[in-house]
């Protein structure tokens, strides 16, 4: 199955149906084994992973964030010079997942949330005056999902709860807030630095390297962190991605809520004061030398 990017709104031929869904809406559709089309959406894979996914996936595997990465995904960007997501990648030189087998999904309690949410597709979506986002839905129908025939009604947030998305979403939902304030805000951001977007992927996804961030002498000389709340920060994955995407709030858009050292906070304001003085001395210089090319017959 090509599993939808949640973050695309359905566009004309797309198996995602156009219809903007409530939660209250009812659906028609059963997956079991048994059913004709057993594995055939696991055998044409496009999943886009949450951090939650991957922290999930990582301890049923009993690996690092960065072995997992490694291993079993590949990076994409989301938007042009925007921000990072990281996809399942499938199996060497095929397309199905690396996680099917005959008898089904060898991750099934652990598998992603695309995997979860299939045939209904998330879309969170957010208005430029509104912090809190909202939570969408819309029914993909592929012709080889034999599962809208079978004859099972319910609602979409009845089947988010059998499939344990709420737990899921609730935990992602920092990640999306990040993402849809990125695409929202546009060119009054502008073009992240390249800094910035690696701390994104190194929060968001390689929450192990983020810890060891964390956990280093350099963080704790700029901020301020209370020894106990640290030590929480540290020991809990879930504790610690959600300190990640209040990190990057902070990082990406200056949300201050974390205490920062005033040394260190005063040495960061002197030096962001210096770059943006050099940078108007450079274009001063710039303007200056095109206008003396000009009067010196450089102008063609
Ligand atoms: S993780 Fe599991 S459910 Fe998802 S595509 Fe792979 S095998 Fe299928
Ligand atoms: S019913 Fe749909 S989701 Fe279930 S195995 Fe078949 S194709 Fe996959």
């Amino acid at each position: 199955m090509s599993k939808p990017d949640p973050q695309q709104v359905p566009f004309p031929e797309s198996p995602v149906m156009p219809e903007m869904l409530r939660g209250s809406h009812t659906i028609q559709f059963r997956c079991h084994r048994g059913i004709g089309c057993w594995n055939a959406c696991c055998s044409n894979i496009d999943i886009s992973l949450t951090p939650v996914d991957i922290v999930r996936l990582k301890h049923r595997l009993d690996i690092t964030s960065t072995e997992f990465l490694d291993r079993y995904t590949v990076p994409y960007e989301m938007e042009k010079d925007g921000i990072a997501g990281v996809k399942l990648r499938p199996v060497e030189g095929g397309t199905a997942c690396r996680f099917m087998t005959a008898e089904g999904c060898s991750v099934y309690e652990d598998r992603p949330t695309a995997c979860r949410y299939y045939p209904v597709a998330l879309l969170s979506m957010r208005r430029q005056d509104e912090y809190v986002d909202r939570d969408s839905y819309a029914l993909v129908k592929e012709a080889h999902c034999l599962g809208h025939q079978e004859p099972r009604t319910l609602s979409i947030d009845e089947y988010r709860a059998e499939q344990g998305l709420k737990e899921y979403d609730e935990l992602a939902r920092g990640w999306r807030q990040l993402i849809l304030k990125k695409k929202s805000s546009g060119p009054t951001i502008g073009k992240p630095s390249k800094r910035s977007l690696q701390l994104f992927f190194l929060a968001c996804y390689d929450i192990d390297r983020f810890r060891e961030f964390v956990a280093s002498d350099g963080f704790s000389q700029l901020f301020d962190i209370p020894a106990q709340e640290m030590h929480d920060i540290l020991l809990d994955d879930d504790t610690l991605m959600q300190f990640g995407f209040r990190f990057l709030r902070q990082t990406l858009f200056g949300e201050m809520t974390i205490p920062m050292h005033t040394d260190a906070a005063d040495r960061r304001a002197g030096r962001l004061k210096e770059k943006a003085a050099r940078l108007e001395r450079e274009a001063a210089e710039r303007a200056a030398r095109d206008e003396g090319l000009m009067d010196s017959g450089w102008d063609g």
